[in-house]
């Protein structure tokens, strides 16, 4: 496990950058913390690492995007701050976006966890007073 404290959201996007440089297709990292506490700045850092050009926005009207990266490699963000139940939900309203050619960051994955594969990082972030931010970062084994 590794930890950063940011006091600036460019700061917060390089450990996103950091981390994405390890990252291959298949792999799910799960970005937990309060709202502001800088999840989707660490994917837009990622995502960026990985190639991406277009703005990283939050998924608002759906629980996630797709984007693609350099060389082709799929890049999937979710957000299921507003999934209350996943059970209420369609069960395979997950499995369009993890899929063994995309790297896959998932916001707010409470909701979901039991029906999710095991992560490859698990990210927490937490406000720290002003700008300043901690991050955790943990990798399976
Ligand atoms: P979340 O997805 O966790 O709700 P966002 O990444 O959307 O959070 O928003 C974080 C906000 O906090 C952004 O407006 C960003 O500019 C600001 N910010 C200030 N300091 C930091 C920091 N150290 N790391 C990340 N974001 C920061
Ligand atoms: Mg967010």
């Amino acid at each position: 496990m590794s930890a950063a404290r940011t006091s600036n959201a460019a700061d917060t996007e390089r450990v996103g950058g950091e981390l994405a440089e390890r990252l291959k297709p298949g792999d799910l990292v799960l970005v937990t913390g309060e709202l502001g506490a800088g999840k989707t700045t660490l994917v837009r850092g990622a995502f960026r690492a990985l190639g991406m050009s277009g703005p990283v926005v939050s998924p608002t009207f759906t629980i996630g995007r797709r984007y693609e990266g350099r060389d082709g490699v799929r890049l999937s963000h979710l957000d299921l701050y507003r999934l209350a139940d996943l059970g209420a939900e369609d069960p395979g309203l997950l499995d369009d976006y993890l899929t063994p050619d995309a790297i896959a960051f998932i916001e707010w994955p409470a909701v979901a966890l039991v029906e999710l594969p095991e992560p490859t990082v698990r990210v927490a972030m937490c406000h720290a007073g002003g700008d300043e931010r901690d991050i955790s970062v943990e990798w399976d084994q």
